[in-house]
């Protein structure tokens, strides 16, 4: 399908998908709208940034214009999720405004959600907590959501959604459609479809254990005492809006605050922070008022903003997965994106983990897990680097480095797209000297 033409679809939509310059279908887009329209449940797979949210709010909009009544509900794990889903289908709605929405969030004053519940919202995106809310207090009735979005759905599961999301559906009429998202399809999904999809058809987009291939990422190994100066330095060799991320809320707005200090306007994002102050540094950060954005995970899922050209792992994700998702908030929608980690000797076994779920073969091959062994492979690492890399194998291995080419296009493992930098305090001061 090489256009939106060739789909059945409305009117109204055909003219939205124009206004936003919406060509062509991505590959997600051209697999799932057509089953969508034709009515049938959805397990899907894909990478970040590949045009998940219109695959699935196409078919959404499109069921709603055939029944009067009926309703459709999207759940997604964050609240900045929720507001750019609900971005999305706005602007495809510009031509059908008779559909009215409601996003219904965590952070936010009930009073106003009340307000847009009584004007009759046909179409409802939230986070599970706030829906459960609403329902407890019965200023939402899902008796009409005959079209039930889950996204992200490996991110809510993480994050204990799971009882939220079994009470929610309690409240949907089992005569639905149903369209599952998830960026990974471990068991526990599987086993969730069968729960609650019917026949689904399965649609895949890529491997989901590989980074995209528009993203230079390097490694850096790296003593956690100079990771500071490093990462001021990174910032300075680079162009354009940066995403830290770190391990914790406190340490975003220490480093949002040490950066400013430093002469870089930078802000921080995580749960902690009052939703309004959120929105605001999100509206701010796609508006380009500061370049760099230090959260926590909160950001790593589904977040897109277009000018993010560089993610900085100054900390290693808690979830292996959530690697990949840091990765996809840089080179959205085919931009070549660039991405550091630094690896101190405390990451060495996260690291290890991280790259077993990118390349399975390395299983048994990278570190070993632990604090004792762990110092040791360290040790040995440094002193038998030179072997190590020649034989091919050991703690080495996924450290040996080639640097990634844009017009390289290979669709292959992980591992190629390393280029190696050493760093340590030595070498700051020689450097500087
Ligand atoms: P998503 O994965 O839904 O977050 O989308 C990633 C990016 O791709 C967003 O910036 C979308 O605006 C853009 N996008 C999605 N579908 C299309 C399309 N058919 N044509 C052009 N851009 C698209």
């Amino acid at each position: 399908m090489n256009n939106f033409e060739s789909l059945s679809l409305s009117e109204g939509i055909k003219k939205a998908l124009k206004k936003i310059n919406f060509d062509k279908p991505t590959p997600i887009q051209a697999q799932s709208i057509p089953i969508g329209i034709q009515g049938k449940d959805i397990l899907g797979s894909a990478q970040t940034g590949t045009g998940k949210t219109a695959a699935y709010s196409i078919p959404l909009i499109e069921s709603l214009l055939k029944a009067d009544k009926s309703m459709a509900l999207v759940l997604t794990p964050t609240r900045e999720l929720a507001k750019q889903v609900m971005d999305v289908i706005t602007s495809l709605l510009s031509d059908l405004n008779h559909i009215s929405t409601a996003c219904l969030i965590g952070g936010e004053q009930m009073t106003r959600q009340l307000k847009q519940l009584k004007k009759r919202p046909r179409i409802i995106v939230g986070t599970p907590g706030r829906i459960n809310d609403h329902l407890d207090r019965k200023s939402l009735k899902l008796s009409e959501a005959k079209f039930l979005v889950l996204d992200e759905t490996d991110r809510m599961l993480d994050m204990g959604f799971g009882v939220q999301i079994d009470r929610i559906l309690k409240f949907v009429p089992k005569d639905r459609q149903t369209l599952l998202f998830s960026a990974t399809i471990p068991k526990e999904i599987e086993k969730l479809s069968l729960k609650y999809l019917t026949n689904p058809e399965r649609v895949s987009i890529g491997a989901t254990n590989i980074v995209a291939t528009n993203i230079n990422h390097e490694v850096l190994e790296i003593k956690q005492e100079v990771k500071y100066s490093k990462l001021i330095e990174e910032i300075n060799n680079r162009y354009g809006s940066i995403l830290i991320f770190v391990k914790t809320k406190h340490a975003t707005d220490k480093m949002a605050k040490n950066l400013t200090k430093d002469g870089f306007k930078s802000q921080s994002l995580n749960g902690n922070l009052r939703q309004n102050k959120r929105d605001k540094v999100m509206k701010d950060f796609r508006n380009q008022k500061f370049r760099i954005l230090v959260a926590t995970d909160i950001a790593a899922r589904g977040l897109d903003v277009p000018h993010i050209e560089n993610v900085i792992n100054f900390d290693l994700p808690q979830l292996a997965e959530d690697f990949i998702h840091r990765m996809g908030r840089t080179g959205r929608a085919g931009a070549v994106g660039s991405a550091i980690s630094f690896i101190s000797p405390r990451d060495l076994s996260k690291w290890n983990e991280i790259q077993i779920m990118l390349d399975p073969k390395l299983k048994g091959k990278v570190g070993i897990k632990g604090k004792k062994s762990l110092g040791n492979a360290t040790k040995n690492r440094k002193k038998t680097t030179r072997s190590k890399i020649n034989n091919n194998e050991g703690f080495k291995k996924p450290f040996k480095k080639k640097k990634f080419r844009k017009d390289d296009n290979r669709d292959e493992g992980f591992k190629k797209l390393f280029k190696k930098k050493k760093y340590s305090k030595k070498n700051i001061k020689k450097r500087r000297a």
